[in-house]
């Protein structure tokens, strides 16, 4: 039962829809003794957890307890931030033996899973392990709902945010343009551009014609002389991270006295990564071996830094180098930094930094219908090996067909979400155009 359970998960192509990506039927395999619902939304100005857990408490709370039945926990946990007071109210007559609700504070990141595991259990996770190492499997909030749907992953709720005149949480199919989605809404800037996925860890995007996928978190819209923006630009390459830290960078460290990670006793250091880049050259890198364990938070260059420099950058060159070359890092148990409680970077701080306070900062769940004539899916919208597909030009598929099956145990299938015609079958995607 648990194994068709599983099987039927893997067959939709349920993968991490918080942005990881990991098939979750491979996830599923392992036998935690918690198991933790990851509502704690942290990235300024997405509502899309939130919301799908405030329409959809029993669709969400049912894959929440069949993942909890497939991988045999004790104990599920909620972890949804406090302020969240009316549907911390709602989900209370969800709680029983085995399922608890921890509240959590508004601060960046609480929603990283090393955080996260420390806050819902206490157990802290050594540098280098998977929650799993302390009995802890995370899942995000609309990968349990799509669990529970129990058919094929062709939908992504998303946060339309920012200069908008209404921000929204939208239900969208996949393969579906960022232009064909903000014809829908009303943008109040005349010159804007679009961040992906969160202010903190998203990317700039050049291309409209960009398509959402089943990782999608987010579609920030912003005045392209928006300070964040900006900081984007000014480290569009490693290079200008690079340069900046020879030039500017002091060495005053408040870039990993904030850092989350540094924190929690992992051994990440962004101040010894911007050090190591004044005094090394590309091709011999200088690397701090902790600084595989940055989780790429960003809080570094957006929040700490005092001279608006890429500590962050800085420490994902030394993290790939890392691990493209498997140096490891070793090292004796760590522990929690006296200071963790109280170095919390609060959310509207965050926000004021990131001058993003003039934007309304909700984004209710509305279904609205979306005008477009095709959409563009990705081979590889999961971690691990592109799906493979099984269908030509020409054909006619119907919403939910298998368009392309998954590759080895670390992959997922891939299926239409919209009914046409495939008006093309390339390398990295299939192409439907609306009937
Ligand atoms: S906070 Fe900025 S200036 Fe200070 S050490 Fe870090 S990168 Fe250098
Ligand atoms: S991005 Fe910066 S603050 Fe975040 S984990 Fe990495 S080094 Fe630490």
């Amino acid at each position: 039962m648990m194994k068709q359970l599983r099987e039927t998960i893997r067959e939709n192509g349920v993968v991490g829809a918080g942005g990881a990506g990991f098939p979750a039927a491979v996830k599923l395999e392992s036998s935690p003794d918690t198991v933790i619902m990851n509502a704690a939304e942290c990235e300024p100005l997405l509502h899309k957890d939130v919301q799908l857990l405030s329409r959809y408490p029993s669709q969400v709370i049912e894959g929440f307890k069949q993942i909890i039945d497939i991988t045999g926990a004790r104990l599920g946990i909620i972890g949804l931030k406090e302020k969240h007071k009316k549907l911390l109210q709602q989900l209370k007559s969800f709680e029983n033996d085995q399922i608890r609700i921890i509240p959590i504070g508004d601060f960046y990141p609480a929603g990283d899973e090393v955080t996260l595991v420390y806050l819902a259990t206490g157990r802290l996770i050594q540098p280098g392990n998977l929650p799993l190492s302390v009995g802890c499997l995370v899942q995000n909030v609309e990968t349990l709902y799509n669990i529970a749907l129990k058919k094929p992953v062709v939908d992504k709720f998303i946060t339309v945010g920012g200069a908008v005149d209404r921000p929204l949480t939208v239900r969208v199919p996949v393969g579906i343009s960022y232009r064909d989605i903000l014809q829908t809404f009303n943008i109040t800037t005349a010159n804007y551009v679009v961040i992906s996925n969160g202010l903190m860890m998203g990317c700039l995007e050049s291309d409209l014609d960009t398509v959402v996928t089943k990782r999608t978190g987010g579609i920030i819209v912003l005045p392209v002389d928006h300070a964040c923006v900006q900081m984007y630009k000014r480290y569009e390459t490693e290079r200008q991270t690079i340069r900046l830290a020879k030039a500017a960078c002091d060495q005053c460290n408040f870039c990993t006295e904030f850092c989350p990670r540094y924190l929690l006793g992992q051994p990440v250091r962004p101040e010894t990564a911007m050090r190591n880049r004044m005094f090394s050259s590309g091709d011999e890198p200088a690397v701090a071996l902790g600084n595989r364990f940055c989780c790429e938070c960003n809080l570094c260059t957006l929040y700490a830094c005092p001279e608006g420099l890429d500590p962050k950058g800085a420490t994902v060159i030394e993290k790939r180098h890392l691990i493209q070359n498997n140096i490891l890092w070793e090292g004796l148990p760590r522990q929690v930094h006296p200071m963790f409680d109280y170095r919390r970077v609060p959310t509207k701080k965050l926000m004021q930094r990131l001058d993003v306070l003039q934007y309304p900062d909700k984004g209710p769940l509305e279904d609205l219908s979306f005008t477009f004539r095709k959409v563009s899916i990705p081979l590889l919208q999961h971690a691990g090996a592109p799906a493979k597909p099984v269908v030509k030009e020409g054909e006619t598929v119907q919403r939910y067909q298998l368009l392309a099956e998954a590759q080895g145990k670390i992959s997922a299938p891939v299926h239409a979400s919209i009914s046409g015609t495939i008006a093309g079958v390339e390398h990295d995607k299939i192409v439907i155009e609306v009937k």
